[in-house]
């Protein structure tokens, strides 16, 4: 049997673009080491943040608005409720790129948005005590994306449309003619022969995609979940997902959703990087202090007992911009590394990025050029 495509990785990536690719009318395979889904990635603990307003770089907004479109065609595909509205809020110091950049960006791509002080935030949404003196975005459609139940639902969706996606698998190497067309993989259970290959190895992809290792670098991450000690302040309906920079860091956060706990983490938690397979998957006391003393501080009516802590792996490029390409030498090879932190939000589009680079001419619709191997 042969594939047009063969997908390695069915984590966030891969599986909506097993999905772009399938509802094309193609031939897909996936290929997936571990479980689907699985806690060993980067796309684990229930959701990820989605918010408009990019502080990293307005070229990321349009990409957003065709992420939402897509989010809820997954939805309307599934039947899943994928993509909940909160607002977000965007905060910092008046003068830090955050909110600078989230305000350059809402303006920029003419956003719904306010601006609020930090004593504003805490009135209007009173899980919050942020200093009062800090600005803040707030933008109405932000939201988070039950990331786990999107992997499901995008497998769900590419199986219906034909693909055969395969768990438990490990790619072990591949190799691409060097006329451009045809690549075989081979995997600890059998080899596989397809006219293209996209690779979303998540934090492995630099034992893939020899141009990643060294670039794309694996780093443990931790979440926790606090009892909220005021329930009702700490719902999707009163308490929007944040990016909040502070003395300590910057830190993310949402709402009590699925598991009854206030969830938050700290960008670059220890700045603990190495190979992806030799990270500590197992949180400890001292990945716990250190959120519940930003919890306490910023949040301290959400910040009541430890519900659960979890690690996870951020793969981080040097600019910390994604990566999506053709390999140089095998244009009929796609990479793709959407992570440094922020990635999730975009499996959407991604999925339909990387399933125009892997069919016809290879080329896209989306302006991509800032986030090619070579930035344009
Ligand atoms: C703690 C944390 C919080 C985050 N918060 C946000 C957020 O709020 N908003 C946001 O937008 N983004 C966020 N991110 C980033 C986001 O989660 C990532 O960008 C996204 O999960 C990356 O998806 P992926 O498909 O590249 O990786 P994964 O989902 O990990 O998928 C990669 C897959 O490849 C598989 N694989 C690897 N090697 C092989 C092989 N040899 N053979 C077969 N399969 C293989 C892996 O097992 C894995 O399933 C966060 C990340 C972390 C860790």
């Amino acid at each position: 049997m042969t594939y047009d495509v063969i997908v390695v990785g069915i984590g966030g990536m891969g599986s909506a673009t097993a999905w772009q690719l399938a509802r094309r009318g193609q031939r897909v395979l996936g290929l997936e080491r571990f479980d689907i889904p699985h806690a060993h990635g980067s796309s684990h603990g229930i959701s990820r943040i989605i918010r408009l307003p990019y502080y990293e770089a307005p070229a990321y907004v349009p990409l957003l608005h065709r992420a939402y479109a897509l989010w809820r065609d997954a939805e309307a595909a599934t039947g899943e409720e994928l993509l909940v509205t909160t607002g977000s809020i965007d905060a910092s110091a008046e003068d830090d790129k955050l909110f600078q950049g989230a305000l350059a960006s809402a303006r920029l791509h003419g956003l719904a948005h306010e601006v609020l002080t930090g004593a504003e935030v805490n009135e209007r949404f009173p899980g919050y005590r942020l200093p009062s003196s800090h600005r803040a975005v707030f933008q109405p459609q932000g939201g988070l994306i039950a990331s786990e139940r999107a992997i499901i639902a995008h497998v769900r969706a590419a199986q219906a449309c034909g693909a055969v996606i395969q768990a438990r698998e490990r790619v072990l190497r591949w190799e691409a003619s060097p006329t451009g067309e045809g690549v075989t993989v081979t995997t600890d259970k059998a080899t596989y022969a397809a006219a293209r290959l996209v690779l979303t190895a998540g934090a492995w992809m630099g034992e893939l995609a020899r141009p990643l290792a060294g670039v794309a670098v694996a780093e443990r991450q931790v979440l926790a979940w606090l009892q909220p000690l005021r329930p009702d302040w700490f719902g999707p309906d009163r308490f929007p997902v944040f990016n909040l920079q502070v003395e300590e860091g910057r830190y993310y956060g949402f709402p009590v959703y699925e598991v009854p706990g206030f969830k938050f983490g700290r960008y670059h938690h220890q700045e603990e990087t190495g190979a992806p397979d030799t990270l500590l998957r197992e949180p400890d006391a001292a990945d716990e202090a250190l959120l519940r003393q930003f919890g306490e501080r910023y949040f301290p009516d959400g910040s009541g007992t430890t519900m659960a802590l979890r690690a996870c792996m951020f793969t981080n490029t040097p600019d910390e911009h994604f990566i999506l390409d053709h390999l140089p030498e095998y244009p009929q090879v796609t990479v793709a590394s959407p992570c440094s932190g922020h990635g999730y939000k975009f499996c959407s589009v991604i999925g339909e990025i990387l399933a125009d680079l892997a069919t016809g001419d290879g080329t896209t619709r989306h302006d991509i050029g800032f986030l090619r191997l070579q930035r344009e």
